[in-house]
């Protein structure tokens, strides 16, 4: 993840501590080039702006560029800045899930790694934090991701709330929640139905299920190869339903990054994970001075 993103960034930096002495102009020349390999990399222009004016006004004082090290200083500046921009409050992937049985409600797109990142989740709070997880699917117009789910549940040991053809997604939230208080489960997942866009039908379905559930967590699961729209996406499922992280997918793929920059920034939602393939145990927390150390290369 983030191999473009680096890769002009590492160029920019390289250069710019191999500097000796530098002027303020020196400094300014380079944060243009970080602009605009922010730009390329999907980051939305205000936070890039925002980023950029940040890090100047700390790097273009005389403390620095009179330093002994200018260069290392201003790569230092940039470091700290895009940990401040990634990082939410709390540590990096916990979950409220105290007072069992705790509901997580996983809302997204369809596509967007939903369900997969479900079973991811569940597995490691079974494998992690030795919690007793029950899934349940309300795909109900996709009787195959109703399947899917049983599947990755036996295929991780996990429970899944039974199928009973016909039933709505309120019925079937309500179910799983009686089911999680009488099996003594300590958190139980609602994998809501997604769609191709964002639509009426499916926010309001959501909403029904939310008012139910009275969920502890909702993570919007979105695609992080999507860029702008994985934040539009984001902005819109927090307006309407209230989301308390996201999880990006597909972080192992060639993605320009730009997502995980503008999406704390612009939501002001913390990233909890980040799907990195399609194995089981392809999730991993967030962490942003790890993702802000790689974007610098
Ligand atoms: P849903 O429609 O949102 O429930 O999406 P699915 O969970 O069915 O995922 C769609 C496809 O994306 C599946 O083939 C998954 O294996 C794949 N996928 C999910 N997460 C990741 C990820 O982090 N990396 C990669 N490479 N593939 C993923």
């Amino acid at each position: 993840m983030f191999e473009n993103l680096s890769e002009r960034l590492g160029g920019v930096f390289d250069r710019l501590t191999k500097q000796g002495a530098l002027s303020e102009d020196d400094v300014r020349t380079a944060l243009r080039e970080v602009r605009v390999a922010l730009l390329e990399a999907d980051v939305s222009l205000p936070v890039a702006r925002q980023f950029i004016k940040a890090v100047e006004k700390k790097a273009t004082g005389a403390a620095v560029t009179k330093s002994v090290t200018p260069g290392q200083q201003v790569v230092k500046i940039v470091h700290d800045e895009l940990i401040a921009v990634l990082a939410g409050e709390g540590e990096p992937g916990a979950l409220r899930i105290d007072s069992p049985p705790a509901p997580i409600l996983m809302v997204g797109l369809q596509g967007g790694g939903k369900t997969t990142t479900t079973a991811k989740l569940a597995r490691r709070l079974k494998e992690r934090d030795h919690k007793k997880v029950l899934m349940a699917s309300l795909d109900v117009n996709r009787p195959a991701a109703m399947e899917q789910l049983e599947i990755l549940g036996k295929q991780i040991g996990v429970d899944t709330l039974p199928i009973v053809k016909g039933e709505d997604p309120v019925a079937i939230a309500k179910r799983a929640k009686t089911q999680a208080a009488l099996g003594g489960y300590d958190v139980y997942m609602l994998d809501t139905a997604g769609r191709l866009s964002i639509d009426e039908e499916l926010m309001a379905q959501v909403e029904a299920v939310r008012d139910v559930a009275n969920p502890r967590e909702t993570l919007l699961v979105v695609d992080g190869l999507t860029g702008q729209d994985a934040v539009h996406t984001a902005e819109n499922f927090d307006s309407r339903i209230g989301i308390t992280g996201v999880v990006l997918t597909r972080m192992d793929g060639d993605g320009r990054g730009g997502a995980a920059l503008s999406m704390r920034a612009v939501t002001g939602k913390p990233i909890k994970f980040v799907g990195l393939g399609e194995k089981m145990d392809a999730l991993e927390t967030f962490e942003p001075d790890r993702v802000a150390g790689r974007i610098l290369g």
